[in-house]
């Protein structure tokens, strides 16, 4: 390789020389004198005009085998922009690092310019230092293209260096470095000197505001982002639309909710940005009424064909637990059109519909009929399905496949899966054994998920030793110590059972209050458990609850108090199971939806109790419709006093 650069280097001397003779020793047999002069101006003109690194590098052969002698320089900008273009880059680079002498600030800046964008910027940053050392002055463009370089590499030390370079050169008033800056520091995690410099700045214009909002969302400091936005002189839709994301990422679907109505307020038209991130609001508060007529307007524009919405659509409406929604928005996109992200999120919406059997034929078409490769994301759907099913072997096919034939490498949420699968389907001591030989050292998911095979299979011994991992690792969450002392309640080892709850008293443990939500008419409405305050409405759901009691004890229902473990009579228990936040919720949408309408769609923070699971069997044939109830883990669809996930949960 040195010794073709060497000819090379000598050969662009030729090139840049211009001289019309040369004095090398090998002579061109297959070249008659007489062509020679037409073919070095055909060379020439080859020379301005070569559109590929492979065209090149055929006329550096050329030139080299023929001896052509040329009346023109290689432009050595040329050469990297064409060449930055390709994987093939590393030969213009070599050809600059032997012949970059050029004094021209212009060629240097096109140069820096095509390493900036290519896939090694670091390039970019070694050349600053090569055009100081040749005493060219950077100017503007220089620093622009190299802090593009900084930018890719999250390079902060030598971003300071430009910085300086800029003040130097008295760059300041220049909005574009200074944007550039203000985002190189923010994005380096160093908000405060971002925010110094933002402050500093002579002038801003509403990109320079638009950065620091969508920075501090980034770094979760979306209250003082949310105060910048408020300070803005004007707003673009972008501004809106990182507000809106912001609060999304920040965990704050409602604000972002309210926001985008007050843009829509003010005349703003969002564009597909705003909508992704207001589906993504709908989808984290099951705000289906908004996340359909975002549907709507989606259609209307034309943004139909953006991949981004498309995907963002399924998400929503299988969070909201529309499946056969999702089902008609991935079936109605072009077929190059889904992505892995599409079939992934299709995958899992059907696994945690509890329609193993669809997401896992859904899989095979995926794989073998459109060639797509799957990733991590689509294995934990199709590990849900398996868990949810019970289908043990599958899993372990699955698991080992992951690696095997794709080259995944399980994440913490994978093994999860596993044992989740292991341990409903009762192999305890194999999920036992695979939490001991994990190479991550597991989490308090993993072990809560052993904990709820210990009480579904009554494993006393097991769910004790599990507890001693949990109360290191999540020792606030009261749902651990429930499970346990549940187990011990249906063992009646009531001494046990009190024994946990001092001990829950002692530690401070505090119980996760349940809360339901149901969309009405566009309005979320919240119940928590016991309704007693909250809800306007609480006195006429109560009556309606009675009258609904009694229908259902015909039907055989008998409220299971075991889930309550309060120390009360069994009347009190009775009064606190009937008043589970879903069931308040499922009453209310009874009371305020046309009988034989839509689904009653319910959202609920915890997991399902056994009681309430079985009030919405009963409740869904009586009332002859259809019920989905999302809790934590999935979605329940209870029709005619059957539930979709067959009782296995
Ligand atoms: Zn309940
Ligand atoms: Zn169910």
């Amino acid at each position: 390789m040195a010794s073709s650069l060497a000819i090379f280097s000598s050969t662009l001397h030729h090139f840049r020389s211009s001289s019309s003779t040369t004095t090398t020793s090998t002579p061109s047999h297959k070249n008659p004198p007489h062509s020679r002069s037409s073919e070095s101006s055909l060379i020439n003109d080859l020379i301005h005009n070569f559109n590929s690194p492979y065209e090149l590098r055929q006329l550096h052969a050329h030139v080299i085998k023929t001896n052509t002698c040329l009346s023109s320089t290689l432009s050595i900008s040329r050469v990297a922009s064409v060449c930055a273009l390709t994987p093939s880059f590393s030969y213009a680079h070599k050809i600059f690092q032997q012949e970059g002498k050029s004094d021209s600030i212009v060629e240097w800046n096109s140069c820096l310019r095509a390493f900036a964008e290519s896939d090694c910027p670091r390039d970019a940053i070694a050349l600053l230092y090569q055009l100081r050392h040749h005493n060219v002055f950077p100017d503007a463009f220089t620093c622009s293209f190299v802090l593009k370089a900084c930018t890719q590499l999250l390079d902060l030390s030598h971003g300071k260096i430009v910085h300086a370079i800029i003040e130097k050169l008295g760059l300041r008033s220049n909005i574009f470095l200074q944007n550039t800056l203000v985002l190189l520091y923010a994005l380096c995690g160093a908000m405060d000197d971002a925010s110094l410099l933002f402050e500093k700045m002579p002038k801003k214009d509403i990109v320079t505001w638009n950065i620091m909002i969508t920075q501090l969302a980034k770094q979760k400091d979306v209250d003082l982002a949310y105060e910048v936005f408020l300070k803005m002189p004007e707003r673009s839709v972008r501004s809106w639309t990182a507000m809106i994301a912001g609060f999304v990422q920040c965990g704050k679907p409602k604000d972002a909710i309210s926001l985008f109505t007050e843009m829509e307020k003010v005349g703003m038209e969002p564009n597909e940005v705003t909508l992704v991130a207001v589906l993504a609001a709908c989808a984290d508060l099951g705000a289906l009424d908004l996340g359909m007529r975002i549907h709507e307007q989606s259609d209307r524009n034309g943004y139909r064909k953006n991949v981004k919405i498309c995907n963002t659509l399924i998400d929503m409406y299988i969070k909201c637990g529309c499946l056969e929604a999702a089902m008609r928005v991935f079936d109605g996109m072009d077929q190059q059109q889904r992505t892995v992200v599409s079939w992934s999120a299709m995958i899992h919406g059907l696994a945690m519909h509890g329609q193993a059997e669809k997401s896992l034929n859904l899989f095979s078409t995926m794989t073998q009929l459109r060639r797509i490769k799957p990733n991590s994301v689509t294995f934990i759907g199709l590990l849900h399905a398996c868990s949810h099913m019970g289908l043990i072997n599958e899993g372990r096919k699955f698991f080992a496949s992951m690696t095997n034939d794709y080259g995944i490498t399980p994440r913490i949420e994978h093994y999860g899966c596993m044992v989740d699968l292991f341990s409903r389907g009762g192999l305890l001591q194999e999920a036992h054994e695979f939490i001991k030989n994990m190479p991550i050292k597991p989490n308090s998911v993993i072990w809560g998920a052993l904990l709820g095979g210990c009480k579904l299979h009554k494993n006393v011994e097991l769910a004790e030793e599990v507890i001693k991992h949990l109360s290191e690792l999540d020792p606030s969450n009261d749902g651990y110590y429930v499970v346990l002392s549940n187990i011990y309640a249906d063992l009646k080892r009531w001494g046990d059972v009190a024994r946990m709850r001092k001990m829950m008293r002692d530690v401070g443990v505090k119980k996760t209050p349940g809360w339901s939500s149901i969309s009405v008419n566009g309005v979320v409405h919240e119940f928590s458990a016991g309704g007693d305050e909250g809800h306007p409405e609480s006195e006429k759901i109560f009556e309606m609850w009675e009258e609904m009691l009694k229908i259902m004890k015909l039907k055989g229902y008998v409220p299971n108090t075991s889930v309550v473990l309060l120390d009360m009579e069994e009347n009190e228990k009775v009064k606190v199971v009937c008043r589970h936040s879903e069931k308040l919720a499922l009453v209310f949408g009874l009371m305020k939806t046309p009988n034989g309408g839509d689904p009653i769609r319910i959202m609920k923070n915890i997991r399902v109790c056994e009681d309430c699971h079985n009030a919405f069997k009963i409740i869904s044939e009586i009332v002859d419709r259809e019920i989905i109830l999302g809790d934590r883990n999935r979605f329940h669809c209870f029709r005619q006093g059957l539930c979709s996930c067959h009782d296995y949960w």
